[in-house]
This record gives C-alpha cells, sequence and structure tokens, in this order.
C-alpha cells in the first residue's frame, strides 16, 4: 500500500481525500493558496504545504510548484482530486516521470478521453452506441452546414477539447450556423488553446444518466450502477440521485455493461464516469470523465463501497476484492450541491465570510464540506463548499429525508444555493421522478422568490413575539394552520418548514 499522499486540490474533495487516506494508514500532505492556509482541508491533513499566492495558476494548478512539495514532503503518490489538473495528461505524465503514483487512468487514457472526437471513435469502434453525429472536427462553416444537413436539426455544435459546458452551441436552423460556428470556435480556443469543433444531433428532452466504474491494474472493469445528473443549470449538475427513477433492471444492466465495455476498450485504471444521455428507452455515450467525480457520495451510499478508498488501494497496485456479480445497489441516495451562489440572483456568486455553520446531522446524512465558520468565501475557486447526501431505504423517504436536512442547514454570511434546493424537494415534478436536462428551465419558479433574508427573518421573529404575547393574554392561540377538524397544530409559525397537519 502507498504509504504517504500528496493531495493536490482543496475544498471538500481534498478533505475527502485525507479522510480515506488516514482509514488507510496513508500520511497525507495537503497544499493551499495563501488564503486557504487555514481550510479544512489544511487542517486535517497530515501536514500542509503552501504552494503560492490564491490565483490558480501560481498555485493549485502549477506542475512544478506541486512536485516541488511532492519532493519536499517525500511522498509515493499524487490525488488529483477533481477539477484543477485532475484531467490534464501531462500532469500525470509529470508525476508518472517523477517516480511517483498518480492516483488515476494513465496520461494516455486521459488524453484519448479529453478529445470528445477521439473518445466517440474510440467508443464507436467498441459497440458503445454514441449520440449520432461526427466522429472528426469540422473544417469551415460549410463542411459543418453539410454534415447538419446530414445528421438533421437541431445540431448542436461541441468543442473537441471541451469540458464544463464551455464551446456548445445548439443551432435550430441553417441560417444561425455560420455564426454559431465561429462563435463555438473561438470560445473553445479561448478556453482550451483549441478551436477544434465537431456536431451531434442536439436531443431533445433527454436524462443525463451516468455510470460509475472502477478499473484495476489487473485489467478488471466493473460498473457499480448509474447516477441521474438531470438537475443541471448551464450544462451544471445541481442535484444527483441513484438510482435513477428512470432505469429498468434491464437498462441498468445494458448501460453498465456498455460502460464497462468502454472501460476495458481504453485500458481504465481507477475510478471513471461513463456519462450518458437518456431518451425514449435509447442511451448514447457523452462522454467519458477519468477521475472521481463530484457526486460520487450517492454510489458509495448505495452501493456500500468507499470510492475514493479503491481509488488509492487501486493505484497501490490492490486488484478488485469483488466481481461484477457482487455489486448490488441497495435504497436510495440524494446529492445538493451547496454552492455560495444565489438562485434568486440567477445564481449569482456570493462571496464573505462564513459567519455561522450548522451543518445537518441524524440517521442516513453524510456532509462532505470543505468549509467552516471564519471560512473567507472568495471568487478566486470554484463555488462548491459542500455536499449535502441523504440515504434512505425508498426515493420517497430519501426526499423527506433531503428536505429534513435541508431545513437544519444553516450557512449566514454567504449566500448559498441551498433555498432551491429545499424547493426542488417539493416540487411535484421531482417527487415523481419526472426528469430532463431542461428541469430548470422548465419550472422558472424554483428561481423566483427568496426576498431579503433580513427582512424575512426579522418578520418572522416580530411575528412570533407578537404570537406569543398573544397567547400570553388568551392563553389561546390566535394565528391557526388549519381550520379542519382534528388541527392540534397551535400556529402556522414554523423554522424552516410546513405545518405536520395537512390542511
Ligand atoms: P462538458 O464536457 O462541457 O461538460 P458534455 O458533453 O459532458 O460537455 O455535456 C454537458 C451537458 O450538455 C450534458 O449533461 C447535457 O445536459 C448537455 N448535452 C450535451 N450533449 C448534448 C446533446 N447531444 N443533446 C442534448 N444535450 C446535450
Amino acid at each position: 500500500m502507498i504509504r504517504s499522499l500528496l493531495i493536490a486540490n482543496r475544498g471538500e474533495i481534498a478533505v475527502r481525500i485525507v479522510r480515506a487516506a488516514r482509514e488507510l494508514g496513508i500520511r497525507s500532505v495537503a497544499v493551499y493558496s495563501e488564503p486557504d492556509r487555514l481550510a479544512p482541508h489544511v487542517l486535517e491533513a497530515d501536514a500542509a504545504y503552501r504552494l503560492g499566492p490564491a490565483s490558480s495558476s501560481q498555485s493549485y494548478l502549477s506542475v512544478e510548484r506541486l512536485l516541488g512539495v511532492a519532493r519536499a514532503a517525500g511522498v509515493e503518490a499524487v490525488h488529483p482530486g477533481y477539477g484543477f489538473l485532475a484531467e490534464r495528461a501531462h500532469f500525470a505524465a509529470a508525476v508518472r516521470d517523477a517516480g511517483l503514483v498518480f492516483v488515476g487512468p494513465t496520461p494516455e487514457t486521459i488524453q484519448a478521453m479529453g478529445d470528445k472526437t477521439e473518445a466517440r471513435r474510440r467508443m464507436r469502434d467498441a459497440g458503445v452506441p454514441i449520440v449520432p453525429g461526427l466522429v472528426d472536427p469540422v473544417a469551415d462553416a460549410d463542411a459543418a452546414l453539410a454534415a447538419a444537413e446530414e445528421i438533421g436539426y437541431p445540431v448542436l455544435l461541441k468543442a473537441a477539447a471541451g469540458g464544463g459546458g464551455k464551446g456548445m452551441r445548439v443551432v435550430v436552423e441553417p441560417e444561425e450556423l455560420p455564426r454559431s460556428f465561429d462563435a463555438a470556435r473561438r470560445e473553445a480556443l479561448a478556453a482550451f488553446g483549441d478551436g477544434s469543433v465537431y456536431l451531434e444531433r442536439y436531443l431533445d428532452r433527454p436524462r443525463h444518466v451516468e455510470i460509475q466504474i472502477l478499473g484495476d491494474t489487473q485489467g478488471h472493469v466493473v460498473h457499480l450502477g448509474e447516477r441521474e445528473c438531470s438537475i443541471q443549470r448551464r450544462h451544471q449538475k445541481l442535484v444527483e440521485e441513484c438510482p435513477s427513477p428512470a432505469l429498468t433492471p434491464e437498462l441498468r444492466a445494458a448501460m453498465g455493461q456498455a460502460a464497462a465495455r468502454a472501460g476495458e476498450a481504453v485500458g481504465y485504471v481507477g475510478a471513471g464516469t461513463v456519462e450518458f444521455l437518456y431518451q425514449d428507452g435509447a442511451f448514447f455515450f457523452l462522454e467519458m470523465n477519468t477521475r472521481i467525480q463530484v457526486e460520487h457520495p450517492v454510489t458509495e451510499l448505495v452501493t456500500g463501497l468507499d470510492l475514493v478508498a479503491w481509488q488509492l488501494r487501486i493505484a497501490s497496485g490492490e486488484a478488485l476484492s469483488f466481481t461484477q456479480e457482487d455489486v448490488t445497489l441497495k435504497g436510495h441516495a440524494i446529492e445538493c450541491r451547496i454552492t455560495s451562489e444565489d438562485p434568486y440572483r440567477g445564481f449569482l456568486p456570493s462571496t464573505g465570510t462564513v459567519t455561522h455553520l450548522q451543518v445537518p446531522s441524524g440517521p442516513g446524512v453524510r456532509w462532505d464540506g470543505g468549509i467552516q465558520a471564519g471560512f473567507e468565501v472568495s471568487l478566486h475557486y470554484d463555488p462548491l463548499l459542500a455536499k449535502l447526501i441523504v440515504y434512505a431505504p425508498t426515493r420517497g423517504a430519501a426526499i423527506a429525508r433531503m428536505a429534513r436536512a435541508l431545513d437544519e442547514l444553516v450557512v449566514r454570511g454567504v449566500d448559498t444555493s441551498a433555498p432551491f434546493h429545499r424547493r426542488v424537494m417539493d416540487e411535484p415534478d421531482f417527487r415523481q421522478g419526472a426528469l430532463s436536462i431542461r428541469y430548470v428551465e422548465e419550472h422558472p419558479d424554483l428561481l423566483n422568490g427568496g426576498g431579503d433574508e433580513e427582512v424575512l427573518r426579522a418578520a418572522a421573529v416580530a411575528a412570533a413575539l407578537l404570537e406569543d404575547e398573544d397567547r400570553q393574554r388568551h392563553r389561546t392561540p390566535r394565528i391557526t394552520a388549519s381550520q379542519g377538524p382534528g388541527s392540534t397544530t397551535p400556529s402556522a409559525w414554523r423554522r424552516g418548514g410546513r405545518p405536520w397537519t395537512d390542511a
């Protein structure tokens, strides 16, 4: 087993990796930028080294500085987490060249899967269904027009080097194509230093369903069920769950087998995710992510497997100790991404000091966080503060549990996405599992409302005081939640919830 590990990341995922390392008896070494010097991942690791100032290019993205720390700390391996350098083949290669173990697949696999056209070619050749469209970039707008004619509108222009939803353009009719082509090219060039663009069919209302895989260095690949990640905004996931309410056992097996085939086709080592779009009973390969994903905990809760621990075991050369038949899904898990964004202002990033933090707990609740009271939220990094994950025997019970946990959560000092999540838990389509990637766009009410929280809080306090005064005077409640027979709820005032009567 690896004995020491550098964690080339920050925030909740760095904390998550420290925890797995500690349980396996691995010494963990954290790195930090100046503003992160007292962040939880720094405090919880066995050692921590400063990388540089706030800017990512001089800290978490600096290969040179990271390798310098690896040398100074004498570690044996490097875990990249997700984001930052996790899917940069040159980083994996530099780690390997420095004589260290990279926790993840080979640089060759990362490189191949990072190019969407090459990934599509490889998957097609391995017999994995891909979204209909091209497997090579198009040279110019005329070639794009000709291809679109064949694929059929609407089409989606995509950057071959794409990621994070950048360089994507939906084109509904031929007239728009030349302009969108230029825009996608420009955006791709700016974001990835590579302007290659290709086309695929734009599916109307698909779900995003992805399959977790694990591969070991002995050549075994297993799939660990799916995650439903359809609730997205601007192609960024907001809520994830396992299992997907859409899949039958037959579909799950078919998608799982396709994902395992995809992994085998590229000699996959470590934890990876094969993303699919699913619509009308058919599924299509979207891309393969060669890293641990933000939403991995829902799979962990439903399979009972610790994915980060398995990443470290596999990197140590251990073979998977179980086969496909041993993998079973039990119960239901949901994750909400708690970000420093205000859902009522178009998910505008919010900054400031976290003045108070109350973390939900109790049965079936997991908090994977990267913040604490006193933590300064800045615009330097990703807005993900923490993940709230729940587990229960059924989907309905998991939804109720998530609603309860969100009611317990208090984050003061910065706005968070939590009020959006709380509304989703009550929304009828979500409750029925009627989802597609257009869910948020089709439910604009989830983003309206809010109001100034301070004013609301003051109003609630005033109302509670008034009621208390009233009760003292009359010894009976004046505000009632229900006029129906059998109502015993004394008041409509609740801290973050509905009265428990159904009226
Ligand atoms: P990125 O690598 O930039 O994240 P992906 O290829 O993973 O891009 O796609 C991100 C999201 O964009 C998907 O989850 C889905 O919501 C949407 N999307 C991608 N391809 C299509 C398509 N062909 N039709 C409809 N929606 C798509």
